[in-house]
């Protein structure tokens, strides 16, 4: 049999860009991944679909796996030869506990590696303005717990860490932080010395307060601030403010519902996330091929007797394309055709397959779409969804231009964990909306409940006319691209 191995991979603090490149590479190697609390859904999202996902951390049971069951099951599974990747926030080897992990498996000859992670003691300052080092403030950096184990008393020499001068980051101290305070106070450390506590660090809803060391419980509990939480005590925490980045980022903490279709929203999310907004990725929507499909091929069959060929969205080009291979056809089968896409990401579509469109619209919605090609001769090849806007056939059918109009795809809807999201929209968050079909699949995934809270931020005079017909106060971007689509979510800010 296989030998199994045992990957320890930091994930990081919370943002899932500061996942390493080979942290990466592992989980997407691991067959089995045992994670913990501080471990975020967009990393657990990296997983593999078919390896099995072990969480020992959980919360709301409040009963997480003992220590002595995860060293356990690390074994068993490496012994069943498996690639286990063993997923924990920070960096592992920075208060992980996994000692005693590393023990039993050596003990049992299973080979190992460690991946190290960035840890929240550096990252979480930084985040808040903090560099946990300055020239002229001091020249050392102590990590401390301010947990005790089970049982136990809180040791710490405050003493001896008040004498370093250097900048004390304590981690686990939310419960401790009136006592570390006192601690330091008490050894002689100046009350007016500069100190913060930040909680959920590097995620788009951190929080901090900065105060002082004498100041600094009171300041937390009023801003009832909660686990986890960093505590820096240094003269660095007064660089805070003047040094911040990350809090005056423009979508810093905004809540953003995106709606679109699952393998399309990569790019819109990332840089969303970028700006500091919290996005909640709600697919509501998803387009499935309509793979047996001989009104296309027909089509395809005779290209020649058609002057124009119509795409209405990204989906459309791919489909058609792999319908024309199917026939031998290449793109010059579309050598005496000219080429109408409804927007910028249709017409990019279709230039992955070396075609370039002859009308772009100059507004995405397919009554302009309709209008721009009012003058044309037809007759039309229309390549969309099945359920697409009747803007198009009206016009051609009043105009007597010959059209036909083939359905390329279905749109499904769907919409997983509904609950968070009603909460979200409840409360007021952004929502953005690519198509009409992502309103209508919006909408019926949430039911009775009360839109006038969110903002749309919608692609389309058409996305945004289905938006208000559900009572949702909209916003239209300027143009048909995400960057604009962008620009649409940061004027509402
Ligand atoms: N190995 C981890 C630390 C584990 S101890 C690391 O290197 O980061 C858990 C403690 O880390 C928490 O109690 C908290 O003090 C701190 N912590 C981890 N992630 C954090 C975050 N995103 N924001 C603030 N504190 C965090």
């Amino acid at each position: 049999m296989r030998t199994g191995n045992v990957i320890l991979v930091g994930a990081g603090p919370g943002d899932p860009g500061l996942l390493t490149r080979k942290g990466l590479e592992a989980i997407a190697q691991a067959e089995v991944v045992v994670f913990d609390r501080l471990v975020g859904p967009e990393i657990l999202g990296l997983i593999p679909e078919n390896a099995e996902k072990i969480d020992v951390g959980k919360q709301a049971s409040n009963h997480p796996v003992p220590q002595y069951r995860i060293n356990q099951i690390l074994l068993e599974k490496a012994l069943e030869g498996k690639r286990v990747v063993r997923l924990k926030g920070g960096d592992p080897f920075l208060f992980g506990r996994v000692g005693e992990e590393l023990e039993l498996l050596k003990e049992n000859g299973i080979p190992f590696q460690e991946v190290p992670g960035v840890t929240s003691a550096l990252s979480v300052p930084a985040y808040a303005g903090i560099p946990v080092t300055h020239r002229n403030y001091c020249s050392s950096v102590h990590i401390i717990t301010g947990h005790a184990k089970a049982g136990t008393e809180l040791k710490i020499d405050f003493d001896a860490l008040r004498r370093t001068k250097g900048t004390l980051v304590f981690l686990m101290g939310v419960t401790a932080l009136p006592m570390i305070c006192k601690g330091l106070l008490d050894s002689g450390m100046d009350g007016d010395m500069p100190a913060a506590v930040i909680e959920r660090g590097t995620l788009p809803r951190q929080r901090k307060v900065v105060s002082t060391l004498a100041e600094l419980p009171k300041a937390a509990e009023n801003a009832k601030i909660v686990s986890p939480a960093i505590i820096v005590v240094g003269k660095v925490c007064g660089l805070s403010d003047s040094f911040d980045w990350f809090d005056n980022l423009h979508l810093k903490g905004r809540e953003i519902i995106v709606t679109r279709p699952a393998e399309r929203n990569g790019s819109l999310c990332g840089k969303l996330s970028a700006l500091g907004a919290s996005v909640t990725a709600y697919p509501c929507i998803r387009t499935v091929e309509r793979v047996n499909n001989p009104e296309l091929d027909t089509a395809i069959g005779k290209l020649n007797d058609y002057r124009w060929l119509v795409f209405t969205s990204p989906a459309g080009p791919e489909i058609f394309f792999r319908h024309l291979r199917k026939q031998h056809k290449d793109a010059r089968a579309l050598a005496n055709l000219k080429i109408a896409a409804i927007g910028p990401k249709t017409a990019g579509e279709l230039e992955k397959f070396g075609v370039f469109a002859d009308l772009v619209p100059e507004t995405y919605d397919s009554d302009y779409l309709a209008q721009t090609m009012a003058w044309v001769e037809g007759p039309v090849l229309l390549c969309r969804a099945s359920e697409g806007s009747d803007a198009m056939p009206r016009l051609f059918a009043e105009k007597g231009i010959p059209f036909a109009d083939i359905a390329c795809y279905d749109t499904v809807y769907e919409a997983p964990n509904s609950d968070s999201v009603r909460e979200l929209v409840e409360s007021g968050a952004i929502v953005t909306f690519t198509s009409a079909s992502t309103v209508r699949g919006f909408a019926r995934s949430l039911p009775d409940t009360d839109y006038s809270n969110i903002i749309g931020c919608c692609i389309g005079r058409q996305t945004a006319a289905e938006a208000e017909q559900y009572g949702i106060p909209v916003r239209i971007a300027e143009k048909a691209t995400m960057d604009s689509l962008i620009e649409c979510i940061k004027g509402v800010c």
